[in-house]
């Protein structure tokens, strides 16, 4: 905690934020003015939604005797802006880190994939005739006659009705569910990029 101090200090917030990850992470019980550090820490470096959070879990923790009331305060006014246009912007998630391309759909939302329906065989069986082309007909004389299916003009088998016969479906890609793009782990200025400018019109 007091290397993370100097280090907020010396204005290095990279460093600052390290040593707070590895508290968090160590699991041992963390002093009550630590949210609040680990909040000023994360403004600086442009985690705005995580300093939202930390800041806000101090307040929570020590309520209105904590040593940095006036601060943690500050730097809630402070985060309203960022996070309004984090909200405002279509280029990132709720965080705030920049959207990318779906790399499976390449922004198309859609994939294709195999048909389940005939399981991109393209064709599936009559079920007019179970599949054998041959309709079975007692006739009046109480005896069996066969006649060729009409539906599959006695193939047994009919094009696929989902897919065309083609064997692919398409359907909204699982990877992005019909997004179009992923979160990565880059911060959003909130402008366009030059990618997002050149796939924009496809949208
Ligand atoms: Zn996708
Ligand atoms: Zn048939
Ligand atoms: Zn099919
Ligand atoms: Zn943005």
């Amino acid at each position: 905690m007091k290397g993370a101090l100097a280090a907020i200090e010396r204005n290095d917030f990279q460093t600052a934020n390290s040593i707070f990850r590895n508290l968090i992470d160590s699991g041992l019980p963390l002093p009550d003015d630590m949210p609040y550090y680990f909040a000023e820490t994360l403004f600086q470096l442009g985690q705005f939604d995580n300093s939202n959070n930390f800041v806000s879990k101090y307040l929570e923790i020590t309520g209105f005797t904590g040593q940095h009331y006036d601060g943690a305060l500050a730097l809630k006014e402070k985060l309203k802006a960022p996070l309004a246009q984090i909200e405002a912007c279509n280029f990132c998630d709720a965080r705030g880190y920049r959207y990318r391309t779906c790399f499976v759909c390449e922004g198309k939302k859609q994939s294709e994939q195999a048909c389940s329906y005939c399981k991109a065989k393209g064709l599936v069986g009559c079920s007019r005739c179970g599949a054998t082309g041959m309709i079975k007909k007692i006739n009046v004389f109480n005896l069996v006659e066969f006649f060729e299916c009409e539906r599959c003009s006695g193939k047994g088998r009919l094009t696929c009705p989902e897919c065309g016969g083609g064997g692919k479906e398409i359907s909204e890609c699982k990877t992005c569910n019909g997004s179009g793009h992923l979160s990565s782990d880059q911060l959003c200025n909130h402008h366009a990029s030059q990618e997002q400018t050149q796939v924009s019109p496809k949208q």
